[in-house]
């Protein structure tokens, strides 16, 4: 973290396959990015914000607890991963048969805290993040507007052709159901007089990714990705050993390779390019 600040680093989020509030020095690694003045943002399933047993075994606090905990620390923010309002389609997609609970509780755990108020730069410190797929193409619009109502941050990718999704068949939406999603979204925005086009409420991987150019990747066990929507087989760049500043370097380089070989490819942002033409 002291190296990530000396190279104007001002957030790290926590985020991957693997749930990040499970590992018991979650709350140290807060504190330290609070003492250093660096935002965090959390990407979770829920698990020890929305359940007592969780929460208890790995840190000693009930769920609600460990909530306001996490809230006391003024720079963090938390986004919960949320698929479906409705019960079977969640955990469905979750396989977790508790999913839905642990996910409704997490959301009254956080209306409890300071999460639920705008952050430091007056941006939400709470929000909700769902992956379009077959299964829950009828439900994302509700979920957007739970968020607007409640000013929460919403966050909705489109499927990527990587991990759980080339395994599994018939989870990506066809493109009637893209459009049932994008029609119901558009409703919403009217609703709420909002201005936009429906297809800026869903990240479908295909326009110039400002994020790319600005983070790297840092696996469980040291070793860097490029940025997360890239596997973890085959692109890495390196190992946290190594030290940010090389390894910025290398991801510097990446970036102009992108920009000069790959930015003719048309609607496609850098890990789209990587995974379905294979060009960096
Ligand atoms: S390149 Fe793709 S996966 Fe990587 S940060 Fe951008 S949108 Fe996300």
């Amino acid at each position: 973290m002291d190296e990530a600040v000396s190279l104007g680093v001002k957030s790290l989020w926590f985020l991957g396959a693997h749930e990040n509030t499970l590992n018991p020095n979650y709350l140290r690694l807060l504190e330290a990015a609070e003492k250093r003045g660096l935002f965090t943002v959390t990407f979770s399933n829920g698990a020890p914000f929305g359940d007592d047993v969780i929460a208890k075994k790995i840190f000693g606090m009930s769920a609600e607890n460990f909530t306001k905990t996490v809230a006391s620390f003024s720079r963090s923010s938390v986004i919960i991963k949320c698929d479906s309002l409705k019960l079977e389609t969640q955990n469905l997609l979750a396989r977790n048969k508790n999913a839905r609970q642990q996910i409704k509780k997490a959301i009254q755990n956080a209306k409890k805290t300071e999460l639920w108020s705008p952050g430091i730069n007056g941006l939400p410190r709470f929000g909700l993040n769902s992956v379009l797929t077959s299964h829950n193409y009828g439900d994302v619009a509700n979920i957007f507007q739970f968020c607007l109502e409640n000013k929460l941050a919403y966050f909705c990718d489109a499927l990527l052709s990587s991990g759980a999704a080339t395994k599994e068949e018939n989870l990506a939406p066809i493109s009637k159901q893209v459009k049932i999603t994008l029609k119901k979204i558009k409703h919403v925005l009217q609703s709420f007089e909002m201005d936009l086009p429906p297809e800026m409420v869903v990240n479908f991987y295909d326009q110039k990714c400002i994020l790319f150019d600005n983070y790297i990747f840092i696996i469980h066990d040291g070793r860097i990705l490029p940025c997360a929507g890239f596997p973890e087989n085959s692109s890495i760049l390196g190992h946290v050993n190594e030290g940010l500043t090389v390894l910025w370097e290398k991801k510097s380089k990446m970036i102009s390779t992108y920009y000069k070989h790959c930015s003719f490819i048309p609607n496609k942002c850098p890990c789209r390019a990587h995974l379905e033409n294979h060009l960096i």
